[in-house]
C-alpha cells in the first residue's frame, strides 16, 4: 500500500430509502455480527486532518489484542459511524491527532461536503459505491490540478518579477499549459486502445481513452479472466451501428476490439452487477459467480505482455436488489486481510475472500457479492 501514502483507499456506501434497513441476516456465519448498521469502514492512514473521535468500538481492542506485538506501525484501523437515513459514503479520509490504533470515527463533516457539491448523493436514488468512488476520484484530480496550477502560476510570477528586475533569462517564460499527473493519475490512471478496422477498406483507426477503472460484464460461472477476455473480445459494427470511415467517407462496417495500451499501477474492476431489465423495467442484482483472483495476469494488453496484479481490496454489495442493501470491504494491509463492516474492524483470513465470488445458482440466498476489486500491479516489486 506504500504506492498511495496520502490516499484513503477504500471506499464503499450504502444504499438508504428513507430510514435505515433493518439489518439483513448474514451469510456467513463466521463474520461479527452487525448489531447497527453504519457507515461502511475505510483503512485509515495516518495523515493531517481532525476528526472528533468517538468511542472506542469493542471489536477494535479485539482487533488491537489479536495483532498485538504485531500491529503495523503508523497505520490506524477505524470504523466509520453511521448517521441513519442521512448518510451514505464511506471512503478514505485521513486523520491524525488519533493517538489510538483503532476506533470509531464519524465522517460527518466529509458526508455534509460531499452532499454539498453533489446533488446526487443527497437523494437515495442511484448511489452507488462505484459511482461514489468515480466522483471521489474525479474531485480529487480537480482539487490536486487546481493547487497545482496556482503553484505554478506563482512560481511564474516569482519568476517574472525576477526577470524584471534582474538580467532577462529568456528560458523562464514557457507558458506550456500541459496538465500535471497528479497521485491519482499515477495511480488509477491506465489507456485503453479502441481498435477499429473499416470491413470495406480494411483501414484501422486506433482511438485511445484514459480510464480509472474497468467496468466488466458478467456471466454466471464465469471469472475475471474470462471476463476481461470478453471485454476485448471483436465486436461487429453493422445495421444502425456502423462505423464512420474517414477513408472511405461513409458508413461502413467494421470490427471493433477493445485492448489495455497502458495498464494502471492499480487496476480497479467494477463488475456490472446491477442491470437493466427490460421486461421488469427495472434494475436487478445479478448474484453470479464470478472467480476472482488473489493473483491475476493480465492478457489483454496491446503487446501481449503478461502483467501481474495482486488482489490488495474488495467493496462487496450486500443484499439482493439494487435499492437495498450494504455495503462492506475486505482490505489487505501488510499481509494481513481485514474486514471492515461499518464501524466492526476485524481481522479475517485470506480465504474468505472466496465467499464473496456471488452465487452458482440465482437463487441460493448468497447475496454477499464482490463488486468492485482493486489490484495493485507488482511489476515495480520484483
Ligand atoms: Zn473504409
Amino acid at each position: 500500500m506504500s504506492t498511495f501514502g496520502a490516499f484513503v483507499y477504500l471506499v464503499s456506501l450504502r444504499q438508504y430509502n428513507s430510514c435505515p434497513a433493518p439489518p439483513e441476516p448474514s451469510q456467513n456465519s463466521d463474520r461479527a455480527p452487525r448489531a447497527d448498521r453504519a457507515e461502511p469502514a475505510a483503512a485509515l492512514p495516518a495523515g493531517n486532518g481532525s476528526w472528533a473521535a468517538s468511542v472506542m468500538g469493542a471489536a477494535g481492542s479485539r482487533l488491537e489484542k489479536v495483532l498485538g506485538e504485531q500491529f503495523p506501525e503508523g497505520e490506524r484501523y477505524f470504523g466509520l459511524e453511521n448517521f441513519g437515513n442521512t448518510c451514505y459514503c464511506n471512503s478514505v479520509l485521513q486523520i491524525s491527532n488519533q493517538k489510538k490504533k483503532t476506533g470509531v470515527i464519524a465522517p460527518k463533516r466529509f458526508i455534509q461536503r460531499l452532499k454539498k457539491q453533489n446533488e446526487i448523493f443527497r437523494s437515495y436514488m442511484h448511489q452507488d459505491a462505484h459511482e461514489f468512488l468515480n466522483f471521489l476520484l474525479n474531485e480529487l484530480v480537480d482539487i490536486l490540478e487546481k493547487e497545482h496550477n496556482a503553484a505554478r502560476e506563482s512560481l511564474q510570477n516569482l519568476s517574472l518579477q525576477k526577470n524584471l528586475n534582474g538580467p532577462i533569462n529568456g528560458q523562464t517564460n514557457g507558458s506550456h499549459k500541459e496538465l500535471a499527473a497528479t497521485w491519482v493519475h499515477k495511480c488509477f490512471q491506465g489507456i485503453l486502445t479502441n481498435e477499429t478496422r473499416c470491413l470495406r477498406c480494411e483501414t484501422v483507426t486506433d482511438r485511445d481513452e484514459t480510464f480509472f477503472d474497468l467496468s466488466l460484464d458478467i456471466e454466471q460461472n464465469s471469472s475475471i479472466t474470462s471476463c476481461l477476455k470478453n471485454f476485448s473480445s471483436t465486436e461487429t459494427l453493422n445495421a444502425e451501428d456502423k462505423f464512420f470511415c474517414d477513408k472511405c467517407c461513409s458508413l461502413q462496417e467494421a470490427q471493433k476490439r477493445m485492448k489495455i495500451k497502458k495498464p494502471p499501477n492499480i487496476l480497479v474492476i467494477h463488475l456490472k452487477r446491477f442491470k437493466y431489465i427490460e421486461q421488469l423495467q427495472r434494475y436487478k442484482k445479478l448474484s453470479y459467480r464470478v472467480v476472482f483472483p488473489l493473483e491475476l495476469k493480465l492478457l489483454n494488453t496491446v503487446d501481449n505482455s503478461d502483467l501481474e496484479y495482486s488482489l490488495f481490496a474488495v467493496v462487496v454489495h450486500v443484499g439482493s436488489g439494487p435499492n437495498h442493501g450494504h455495503y462492506i470491504s475486505l482490505v489487505k494491509s501488510h499481509n494481513h486481510w481485514l474486514f471492515f463492516d461499518d464501524e466492526n474492524v476485524e481481522m479475517t483470513d485470506e480465504s474468505m475472500v472466496q465467499a464473496f465470488f456471488g452465487s452458482p445458482q440465482e437463487f441460493s440466498g448468497n447475496t454477499d457479492n464482490g463488486y468492485i476489486l482493486f489490484y495493485e500491479s507488482l511489476a515495480d516489486k520484483s
